[in-house]
């Protein structure tokens, strides 16, 4: 576990000095000590969020992904053509990371330089998810990485249902032979789609909820991409991550 100190370093390497609030006195204008850092054990509410099982769509009745280990599955995902994504792919974005990872980190889908390289969360966003994992002690290779929809929407649209329906079981097998201890998710479509429901990222993040009927908690947070745009929300994804932290040393007991 990382120092606050370290911690501090890290964060200063990503430019997110932003995540350290500044007082200013409101009578003389004048800028103040910055406050001082979180309590890490300040105990946060657990949402009663947890969801009904979700059936597998009937689309996919017949793929049968169930029985697949590791390179089957990711081989039947490079064949994959499921849903229309298929015809403007350069190519299936599977995943990368620890098959036995603590930590799954998932996203919404591949971008531009996802789907040229082949590997999630990579460009700028991916460089400030590392820098992010980083803060709390983790390297890239020692989380896997994922994303909702494993082919580009074309211009980086927002996946329509059918197309998350269609590829879900891929993730849900990946999630079954990673059996992490806690999901990461990562902007509002993943967690809206993991979490089956509409509430704003704004209201799910800040809290833990469960996956479904898994057991494994699962925490939402803002995507690195929106991060890049909204610079000042980097302090809640700080929190988010410091939640995550403490929700995984809870289950240490
Ligand atoms: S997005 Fe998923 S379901 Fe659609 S073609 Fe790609 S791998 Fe198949």
């Amino acid at each position: 576990m990382l120092s606050r100190e370290q911690q501090l370093q890290y964060l200063e390497a990503m430019g997110i000095q932003a995540w350290t609030v500044r007082r200013v006195d409101h009578g003389t204008g004048t800028e103040q000590e910055p406050l001082p850092p979180e309590d890490p054990m300040v105990a946060v509410p657990v949402a009663n969020t947890t969801t009904p099982v979700v059936p597998v769509p009937d689309v996919f009745n017949g793929a049968d992904v169930a029985d697949l280990d590791w390179s089957a599955l990711e081989a039947r995902v490079s064949e994959c053509r499921l849903c229309d994504l298929h015809t403007s792919r350069t190519q299936t974005v599977f995943g990368v990371g620890n098959h036995n990872a603590d930590w799954l980190v998932i996203g919404e889908a591949p971008g531009h330089d996802e789907d040229q390289q082949g590997e999630p969360f990579v460009g700028r966003a991916g460089q400030l998810l590392n820098a992010m994992l980083q803060a709390v002690g983790l390297q890239r290779d020692q989380v896997y990485i994922a994303n909702i929809l494993k082919c580009r929407p074309p211009n980086n649209r927002d996946p329509k249902p059918e197309e998350v329906a269609c590829c879900e079981p891929y993730l849900l097998r990946q999630i079954e032979l990673i059996q992490p201890r806690l999901i990461l998710a990562v902007g509002r479509i993943a967690a809206q789609n993991l979490l089956n429901t509409q509430t704003p990222i704004g209201k799910l993040r800040g809290e833990v909820h469960q996956f479904r009927d898994t057991g494994i908690q699962l925490i939402a947070t803002y995507h690195p991409a929106y991060l890049l745009r909204s610079p000042l929300e980097k302090r809640k994804s700080w929190q988010d991550l410091q939640l995550a932290l403490r929700t995984l040393r809870e289950q240490d007991g």
